[in-house]
């Protein structure tokens, strides 16, 4: 059994590894498609929003400074025709700035300033402004912090129509709109957005903290936005991160400021993260179901092993009947075959029993036939004798019936012996016919009238047509008149005997059937009467040698005696194989 529950056990093993294995290949596969696409949607997701920031401000300063430019355009071509002390002329420059603090909210300050750099009108000019470095290829330069406040300046060549170079607005736009846009941005769950100027310092933040202090160089994202000519996305130490080039504003060195934004990759693939372990949940329900349905199957598949192996058990303890065992397919087959080879087994064993009884009864035979040969002529002795001194007394002689009682048994014992001799020599005779069966029958048809009469019954012998038989016509006789004798023995009050025959498959032997009507032979007895010395009838009627006697002179004869129930239920037949000759 413990190799059976082991088998068992590998049985729920395969099982689980067959569920097992699809199911982490399948799933590793999906989770890291799954992975790759969320990946992918995350920075999509993300790349538009810096895009949409970056397009937004880029509009703003773009806006800012074409008004500026308008506005010096249009400051340049009045201040060209005018003389520099008109009046109207400065009412004019008053004008230009008033429109210009109007129509540019992130106007800080504006100073107009002459050709060479003398202040003209307007605000203060801002420090370290290099005029000639800012007002060529839109170039706004980094940020500058006024009390914390994130700034840049913005210089435009105010030329005439005649492209004269009348002088220089310089406005300084305040960054705060940055932060604005940054606060006012729907960012994803843990994600903040910097905008670092083109040495890395930041301009605004999204997390609400001041911006300015230390430059963010060194920041792989930073690093990476500042390096770039578009935009790009990177994932470092559990954070990912998407970038994008500001056009409009870049450092005096060229370098665009970038927008840069980060998430930490927890809150990015925290979908990914509840459906996997919804997925894991699930696939550990199922494989947990699988390996329960697995353990009943396996428990069933196993079941009519187990029983298989407990008729295995049984016949080796010789017990070979029980009940059969059933099961599907292979195991069902299985069982048909073990039950067969128990059935055999059983065969082989009643037949070493028959062997070994008939070794007995062979050896037991010898014996007797040998003490026969001795007892016959001192019988005969005593017989003779008996008849004699009987023969010489008168009925009423007081020794005659004990004469008479002698001589009765001894004529018995000399029946016994002769049958014992019979059977000995039934052993030894080695004539092998031809005979003709009919012939024979018919002779011991006549043999046996007298007793037939006695008992009333009637022999048909239907012998036509019966082949020649390689048995020598003594010993067939010798067993017909056996045959017939027990047949009239068994109906006392009368009955039908019949020999008949059949041919056999194969042409190379015949039967001869001696069938009778009376009460036949129990089946339990069918195998022993033909043992020397079985008898059913009375002591001193039957000596149980007759059958013996048929059994050995068939055999000798290469043949076969059995005894069957004769056809139609009432009677027994003795059917007897012979070899053709
Ligand atoms: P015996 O006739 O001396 O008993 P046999 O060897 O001839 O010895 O027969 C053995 C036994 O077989 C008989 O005692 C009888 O029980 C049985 N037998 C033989 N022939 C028949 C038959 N035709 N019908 C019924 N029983 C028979």
């Amino acid at each position: 059994m413990t190799a059976l529950r082991s088998l068992t056990g590998r049985v729920i093993v395969v099982l689980a590894l067959a569920a097992l294995i699809p199911t982490v290949a399948i799933g590793t596969l999906a989770f890291s498609r799954t992975r790759g696409d969320l990946e992918r949607e995350v920075v999509r997701g993300n790349l538009a929003l810096v895009r949409a920031l970056g397009a937004g401000l880029d509009a703003t300063l773009q806006d800012a400074r074409r008004a500026v430019e308008i506005a010096a355009a249009i400051w340049a071509d009045g201040r060209a025709a005018a003389a520099p002390t008109d009046a109207a002329d400065e009412r004019a420059t008053a004008r230009v700035l008033g429109r210009l603090g109007r129509d540019i909210p992130v106007l800080a300050r504006l100073a107009i300033v002459d050709g060479d750099g003398r202040a003209i009108t307007g605000d203060p000019l801002p420090d370290g402004v290099d005029l000639a470095a800012r007002s060529f290829g839109g170039y706004v330069g980094d940020a500058i912090f006024v009390d914390g406040h994130p700034r840049v300046p913005l210089v435009v060549q105010a030329r005439s129509r005649t492209g004269e170079l009348v002088g220089f607005f310089v406005a300084e736009i305040d960054l705060g709109f940055v932060s604005d846009a940054l606060a006012g941005a729907r960012l994803g769950t843990g994600a903040r957005v910097v905008v670092v100027d083109g040495q890395g310092t930041p301009v605004a933040r999204s997390d609400g903290r001041p911006p300015g202090g230390a430059s963010w160089r060194g920041r792989p994202a930073v690093d990476r936005a500042l390096g770039a000519a578009a935009e790009g996305h990177l994932s470092s130490g559990g954070t990912v991160a998407v970038f994008r080039n500001l056009a409009s504003y870049q450092s005096l060195r060229g370098v665009r400021w970038a927008i840069v934004l980060e998430q930490p990759e927890a809150d990015a693939y925290a979908p990914a993260a509840a459906t996997r372990r919804t997925t894991i949940l699930v696939a550990l329900v199922a494989l947990a179901a699988a390996l329960l349905l697995g353990a009943l199957l396996a428990t069933r598949l196993t079941r009519p092993l187990g029983a298989l192996a407990g008729r295995a058990d049984a016949i080796a303890r010789g017990d070979a009947a029980g009940p059969p065992v059933t099961g599907p397919g292979e195991i069902g087959h299985l069982a048909r075959r073990i039950d067969e080879m128990a059935a055999r087994i059983g065969e082989r064993a009643e037949l070493q029993a028959a062997l070994a009884r008939g070794d007995r009864l062979a050896s037991v035979g010898v014996m007797s036939a040998q003490v026969a040969h001795e007892i016959n002529n001192p019988l005969t002795t005593v017989l003779g004798y008996a008849k004699l001194l009987a023969e010489d007394k008168p009925d009423d002689h007081p020794d005659r019936a004990g004469l008479d009682l002698i001589a009765g048994e001894a004529a018995r014992m000399k029946q016994i012996v002769a049958g014992l001799l019979d059977y000995a020599r039934a052993g030894k005779s080695d004539e092998r016919g031809p005979c003709d069966p009919a012939a024979v029958a018919h002779h011991v048809a006549a043999l046996t009238a007298p007793q037939l009469r006695r008992t009333r019954c009637t022999l048909d012998v239907d012998l036509g047509g019966v082949p020649a038989a390689a048995i020598d016509a003594h010993a067939l006789q010798q067993v017909l008149v056996n045959l017939v004798q027990n047949a009239a023995q068994a109906m006392p009050d009368g009955g039908r005997v019949t020999m008949s025959w059949a041919a056999l498959p194969g042409d190379v032997a015949l039967a001869l059937d001696v069938t009778d009507d009376g009460p036949g032979v129990a089946t339990a007895d069918r195998a022993r009467v033909f043992d020397p010395f079985f008898t059913t009838k009375a002591p001193g009627a039957g000596t149980g040698l007759g059958l013996a006697v048929v059994k050995h002179l068939i055999v000798r004869a290469g043949g076969t005696v059995e005894v069957l129930a004769a056809p139609g239920g009432k009677g027994a037949r003795f059917r007897i194989t012979l070899p053709r000759a």
